[in-house]
């Protein structure tokens, strides 16, 4: 059976194992630092490439950024990978296949191919954290857009007319409303404007300075202030996704990332089903969580 080496490009750090095609990891999972320089990332990913050389077919890679159509280079990425990054052409790190693509695009292939979303035919996954970001199978394909970029769910505007300027400069993207730093957004606008904030745990709390933890103890305690702001932050969750819904049409909708775990799934599910023109779909939370990276790589490089 073919086996891929599967390497997850984090901000921090570099995740890494051996896989075989059903997604099954067969070696230890080994992490390192994510190094400062391009040439040093070069010479880390080469010294891995080294360690299982003998034990692999193909290299999968996950990385933040825009990969391009030949899954070789990322053209662009984020502020956490360092700059000459863009220009490595990763497909010369080894003379057996080197495949990479976007981290969003793997998350979703690695649940559709061995994690919640197994056995669906069209998954959306959004995954929500500081942003949101998001990737789909279509009948059975990743839906890559025409420059690989599709799916930049984060930056989808749900409003028209200007209300909140976001952390890219535009006004009303979908992360500024339904990310963590969208639940802040939402406490602090709350507070402004709901009356529970004046009997609220954090009534002499600066609203500025109101966290996402703040928030979700707030709500563990049952503070009415906090549980209106979760139902608004939930509200605008659903607002996104059920017209992801609407257009994708998927199966299967896997839910992932550092705020998913406070998020009522069932809820969630009946709400999309019950105002979606295109039901039924299922809404599942991630399985493979922080390996989905390196496991979707994995298994792209061995399409
Ligand atoms: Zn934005």
């Amino acid at each position: 059976m073919q086996k891929a080496l599967g390497i997850d490009i984090g901000g921090t750090k570099i995740l890494y194992s051996v896989l075989d095609k059903d997604g099954n990891i067969l070696s230890e999972i080994k992490k390192t630092s994510t190094p400062k320089t391009a040439e040093e990332i070069i010479s880390v990913l080469k010294s891995i490439i080294k360690e299982h050389y003998n034990n692999i077919d193909v290299i999968g890679l996950s990385s933040a950024g825009a990969v391009n159509l030949e899954n070789t280079m990322v053209l662009s990425s984020t502020p956490n990978l360092p700059a000459g990054y863009n220009s490595i052409d990763f497909s010369k790190l080894s003379d057996k296949k080197v495949f990479v693509e976007n981290d969003a695009n793997c998350a979703v292939w690695a649940e559709y191919k061995s994690g919640s979303a197994k056995g669906f035919n069209t998954v959306l996954m959004v995954t929500i954290g500081t942003g949101i970001g998001g990737g789909v199978v279509s009948d059975g394909k990743l839906f890559r857009g025409s420059t690989g970029n599709a799916l930049e769910v984060g930056s989808l505007k749900i409003f028209a007319d200007k209300r909140q300027k976001c952390t890219c400069g535009r006004y009303d993207c979908w992360e500024s409303y339904a990310s963590g730093t969208g639940l802040k957004n939402c406490a602090k606008t709350g507070a402004l404007e709901y009356p529970e904030f004046c009997t609220s745990i954090y009534k002499d709390k600066n609203p500025e300075e109101l966290t996402t933890y703040d928030i979700t103890d707030g709500v563990e305690k049952n503070d009415a202030f906090c549980l209106r702001v979760f139902e608004q932050w939930q509200y605008y969750m659903f607002v996104g996704l059920v017209g992801l819904t609407d257009i994708f049409n998927p199966d299967c909708i896997v839910i992932s990332g550092g705020m998913c775990g406070f998020v009522d799934i069932k809820k969630l599910e009946e709400k999309i089903n019950s105002e979606s023109v295109v039901t039924p779909v299922k809404v599942k939370l991630a399985e493979t969580k922080n390996n989905a990276g390196m496991i979707g790589a994995g298994l792209l490089a061995l399409q």
